[in-house]
């Protein structure tokens, strides 16, 4: 038996179980429970309702910007102002309205089914900072928030991206080092400061980064300071260029 002739027979046979399990389980809208036809994830009237990322973006961060792409390097105002330590960065969804519910749920509600269908959406916008050799890594949570949230949302986002994009992934190619207080509130600098030293190269991982293109993978993006710790860490264990993939990021006026 060729291989061809195997995948093809063991596609029909996952086809069937696929089948069965959506007769016993029929997909629901990820946003409001409703039985849907799609395999997006989201009913019609909750697509609707999504701020989807499209159009023109801020290279950087992914924010979208007016006008129109002109060959020319794009940056938003946040952007132009903190040169931010990666090359370029993506965002699939805006922070906001049936997005912010969906992440909400997805961090703190105990949901992490949402992260198979959020991780389609991140490699679809993502798509221009994909390269040969990349290495995807989790924005780290403290181990003492793991153990009361039972799993890192950003870590869950990667596996899948990995899966969906056939990019390796390191889960804790990177962690934390110092348990650093909730963010929310705070002022760009006072994040920063907070965040100085806290993310480091994992002692068994760092070998890994050394001349790797890495993808930093988080749920949401704010001010980017955590970002901004994650990839000085990488920089720091030697990485060539770093990108960010973000689930959602958060509008400057939110
Ligand atoms: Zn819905
Ligand atoms: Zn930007």
């Amino acid at each position: 038996m060729d291989s061809g002739s195997f995948i093809g027979r063991n596609y029909r046979i996952w086809q069937r179980i696929q089948t069965a399990v959506e007769l016993i389980y029929p997909p629901r809208c990820l946003g409001c429970g409703e039985l849907t036809e799609a395999d997006f994830g989201l009913c019609g009237a909750c697509w609707r309702d999504t701020p989807f990322i499209g159009g023109v973006v801020c290279e950087s961060c992914g924010v979208p910007l007016p006008g129109e792409v002109d060959g020319h390097r794009i940056e938003c105002d946040d952007c132009m102002k903190t040169a931010r330590p990666w090359q370029d960065g993506r965002a699939a969804l805006m922070y906001d309205g049936k997005a912010r519910a969906l992440i909400l749920a997805l961090k703190h509600g105990d949901r992490p089914e949402l992260a198979k269908p959020a991780a389609r959406w991140m490699a679809q916008a993502g798509r221009d900072l994909f390269r040969e050799n990349m290495l995807i890594a989790p924005v780290p949570l403290h181990w003492s928030r793991l153990i009361k949230r039972r799993y890192n949302q950003s870590a869950l986002l990667a596996q899948h991206l990995g899966r969906d994009t056939g990019i390796e992934v390191c889960p804790d190619l990177l962690h934390r080092r110092a348990r650093t207080p909730v963010l929310d509130g705070k002022t760009a600098a006072q994040r920063a400061e907070t965040l100085a030293g806290a993310i480091s190269a994992h002692p068994r991982q760092g070998s890994r980064i050394k001349g790797r293109d890495i993808l930093l993978v988080d749920d949401v993006m704010t001010s980017g300071a955590t970002l901004t710790a994650c990839a000085r860490a990488c920089h720091a264990a030697g990485a060539n260029h770093i990108f960010v993939l973000v689930l959602a990021r958060v509008a400057k006026d939110a």
